[in-house]
């Protein structure tokens, strides 16, 4: 039995006082990650800070046209939230692909983005993992990497950030908000993320001590040409094997703006300006899809298990990209059908 405290912070900076009074403590939203690496013996919090009742809950509308999205607003009543589903279809999309109806309900739009990696060798604490711990090694680089990383790998780790909502964020261009002792600041969600380096221990650039408590949709969600396309082993309750969030901005057959993600293949979700570049201006047919998949992955590289999934992914832009021009996005199971 390992012990550990359990407290309830009363409001954002009560949360934000307390975790920073103790750095071996975690905060804990929905618990559907946290309370599995902790049985795992991943994490050995000496504290839980619990933040599910903090006033985080709510979608409002913001003044340039957007919207701000709570920490805890649950990933379900997101997913259907109407103004989600009427204006950002594709994050709707994204997240009914990923876990389970019982997951999705529990599970936090804040701690959605900090879930870590399913690298099999981080879960498993009798192998080496430079992410668990620092320059102990990584078992996946000459082990079983199937479900690993293709691009932005280093030497000393080459997992995958797990998640399907921060794709679609990604490629929607969100702002994460994030409160911590120095005050108030906002990530750009192409930073938030990081790239293994030598230090894959770090996942985020969150500082310590800050809460997420917004996530912030520019106005453009690109509702009338989307998809997100994600492939799995199995149907549901499985983690991407390599998926697609596509959105495109279509005048006359011509792509004025887009934006490609992809989730499965790297340490945070994947995208290039200069594959979205060169979209804009083409027809939205195959041959530009087929150009922007090859700069999309260009600097892809294949391990022992996972080389298949360069193929994979290049199929999977140019049919994503395909359902998003032709306005036929990708159904998921538990779409409602209004
Ligand atoms: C079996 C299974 C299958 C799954 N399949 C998928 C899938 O296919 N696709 C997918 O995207 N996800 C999947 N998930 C992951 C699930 O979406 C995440 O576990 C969930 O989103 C995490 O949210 P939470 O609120 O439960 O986080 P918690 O477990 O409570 O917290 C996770 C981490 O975030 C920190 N944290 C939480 N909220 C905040 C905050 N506001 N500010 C700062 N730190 C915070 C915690 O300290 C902790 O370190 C699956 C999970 C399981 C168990
Ligand atoms: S890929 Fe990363 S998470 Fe997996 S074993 Fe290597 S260091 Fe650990």
């Amino acid at each position: 039995m390992i012990n550990f405290d359990y407290v309830r912070a009363t409001d954002v900076a009560d949360a934000v006082r307390q975790i920073a009074a103790n750095p071996a403590a975690r905060f804990i939203a929905g618990g559907t990650n946290l309370i599995d690496l902790m049985k795992y013996d991943v994490e050995r919090p000496a504290q839980l800070i619990d933040i599910s009742n903090l006033p985080l809950k709510t979608v409002e509308e913001t003044a340039s046209g957007g919207l701000r999205i709570g920490a805890l607003v649950p990933n379900s009543d997101l997913a259907y939230n109407p103004l989600i589903e009427d204006r950002y279809p594709l994050l709707s999309s994204a997240i009914l692909a990923g876990a389970s109806q019982q997951l999705r309900n529990m599970a936090s739009t804040g701690g959605n983005l900090l879930q870590r990696t399913r690298c099999f060798y981080f879960y498993d604490v009798a192998t080496p993992c430079n992410k668990r711990q620092p320059g102990s090694g990584c078992s996946a680089i000459d082990g079983i990497n199937r479900i690993n990383a293709i691009l932005g790998t280093s030497d000393a780790c080459i997992a995958t950030h797990p998640s399907d909502m921060c794709v679609a964020l990604a490629a929607l261009e969100a702002t994460v908000h994030v409160t911590g002792p120095a005050g108030e600041r906002a990530i750009a969600f192409a930073d938030f993320h990081r790239l293994p380096g030598d230090t894959p221990h770090i996942d985020n650039n969150l500082a310590p001590a800050e809460i997420i408590t917004a996530i912030e949709l520019p106005p453009q969600g690109f509702a009338p040409n989307y998809s997100y396309l994600k492939i799995r082993d199995r149907l549901s309750y499985a983690f991407a094997l390599v998926s697609v969030a596509a959105a495109l901005e279509i005048e006359g057959g011509v792509i004025r703006q887009a934006r490609l993600a992809l989730g499965g293949v790297a340490h945070k979700p994947w995208r290039k300006p200069d594959a979205e570049a060169a979209l804009r201006g083409e027809r939205a047919e195959r041959a530009a899809f087929a150009k922007a998949a090859d700069i999309l992955l260009r600097d892809a590289k294949g391990f022992a298990h996972n080389a298949f999934k360069m193929d994979l992914a290049r199929r999977a832009i140019e049919r994503t990209l395909t359902q998003a021009a032709s306005g036929t996005p990708q159904i998921q199971a538990y779409k409602k059908i209004r």
